[in-house]
């Protein structure tokens, strides 16, 4: 028997105005993930039915799993509208499920069908106890509901659904640029504003010939595990050993953190400005280091009005490692290259910076802005897919 999956939109249809645009949308990036597979998709305003050969379903279904905007999905056995072959494929598909307790829902969208959907249900329902040993109808708990969704020509009979990764479309809210560095926190940051539609960038803080080629190529790696869920990253490399430098020389020990965070905003906003991002992402979260505290974040949030956007704020480490886990970026963060933060970074790093201070501080530095401007113009984007360690060595 033919089986398409059916998906619901869900929280997509809340957004009335915006429906269209995000039908589109999740359209576009289905058909871009599934490029070059025998499917076909077809769709209304309610429901989107991907029609596909038996032979790539389990692909199939792994690439839904990695598309935001689709909460559930059902796999739905497709039969022809009249109720023979419906009673017929109801008893076929009956034998692959495992339940005691079941619910019939009929919906009827083909008005021309002989009998109501009230009526249909304890028809349908007396097929189903016929046919299978010890169940039982419970409207109230069911272990399964048994949808038939009678349309014009094609009959549809799905059971429980499976969850997708929910979330937005990815692309329908603009552009962000992701400050990833090779750690746990940021690739997860990264993950979660994906979620919400926003299209990412990712912008990495080099210092050659304090940090290696091996942390590049980490950040390459996670691009790699992130792209799963979008269709392609790119990256931009900032050259920060001069800035980096500069402070390390001139900043109080304990300054030079907060400052160099500072500088990394500064970075950001104008690379945000050149490429056309609305917001800043990064995987900043409350009180794990000196440079987020509360106090932190207010002196280096300053030089910005961009927003940033946080996504792990609030979660706790252990969460934050749940999800890397799953998205699966957990094991390349923890491979041991130290990036530029951890190089620099100072026995007693400020935990509770203030604002005349750091100013104080910034100002010690000769100046930092030409140099920032420097560092602006030397950024480049790497193209993941070439050799890194080609483009790492004229750097050298
Ligand atoms: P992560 O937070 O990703 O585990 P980390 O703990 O080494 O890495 P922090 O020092 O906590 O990084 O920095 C907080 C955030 O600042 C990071 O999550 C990331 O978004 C950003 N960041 C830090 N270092 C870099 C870098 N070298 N390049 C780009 N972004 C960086
Ligand atoms: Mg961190």
């Amino acid at each position: 028997m033919e089986k398409v999956i059916l998906i619901k939109y869900g929280e997509l249809t809340t957004k009335k105005g915006n429906r269209n645009f995000f039908v589109k949308t999740l359209t576009k990036n289905i058909e871009t993930k599934l490029k070059g597979f025998p499917i076909t998709i077809e769709k209304d305003n309610s429901r989107m039915y991907i029609h596909y050969e038996d032979s790539v379903e389990t692909t199939i279904i792994n690439s839904i799993h990695q598309i935001f905007g689709i909460h559930s999905y059902h796999i739905a056995y497709v039969t022809k509208s009249d109720l023979e072959s419906i009673k017929q494929a109801l008893i076929s598909t009956l034998q692959e499920q495992n339940f005691s307790t079941f619910k019939i829902e009929v919906k009827r969208s083909n008005k021309s069908f002989p009998k109501t959907s009230i009526e249909l249900a304890p028809i349908f329902g007396s097929v189903v106890l016929k046919n299978k040993n010890n169940i039982k109808v419970d409207v109230n708990n069911p272990d399964t509901i048994i949808h038939i969704e009678i349309r014009k020509e094609h009959t549809y009979i799905y059971y429980n659904a499976y969850k997708g990764l929910g979330g937005y479309p990815m692309g329908i809210q603009g552009k962000g640029l992701l400050m990833l560095s090779g750690g746990i926190d940021s690739p997860v940051a990264g993950f979660l504003a994906m979620k919400r539609g926003i299209k990412i960038e990712a912008v990495y803080f080099e210092a050659i010939p304090h940090t290696s080629l091996e942390a590049r190529e980490k950040v390459i790696t996670l691009i790699k595990k992130l792209e799963k869920y979008t269709t392609d990253i790119k990256l931009h490399i900032v050259p920060f050993t001069k800035i980096q430098e500069e402070i390390y020389k001139n900043v109080s020990p304990n300054y030079v953190i907060t400052i160099m965070r500072r500088m990394m905003y500064r970075i950001m906003t104008s690379l945000c400005q050149k490429q056309k991002a609305k917001v800043i992402i990064n995987g900043e979260s409350i009180g794990q280091v000196a440079s987020q505290t509360l106090n932190s974040m207010y002196v280096i949030n300053n030089v910005t009005t961009i927003p940033v956007i946080r996504p792990v704020a609030c979660l706790d480490k252990l969460e934050i490692i749940d999800l890397a886990k799953k998205i699966d970026t957990y094991e390349t963060s923890i491979l041991p290259y130290e990036d530029c933060c951890t190089v620099f970074v100072p026995k007693h790093p400020i935990i509770n910076p203030t604002l005349e201070e750091t100013l104080k501080e910034e100002a010690k530095i000769p100046n930092y802005q030409e140099i920032l401007d420097e560092t602006i113009a030397n950024t480049f984007v790497l193209k993941t897919k070439e050799n890194a360690k080609d483009s790492y060595q004229d750097l050298l």
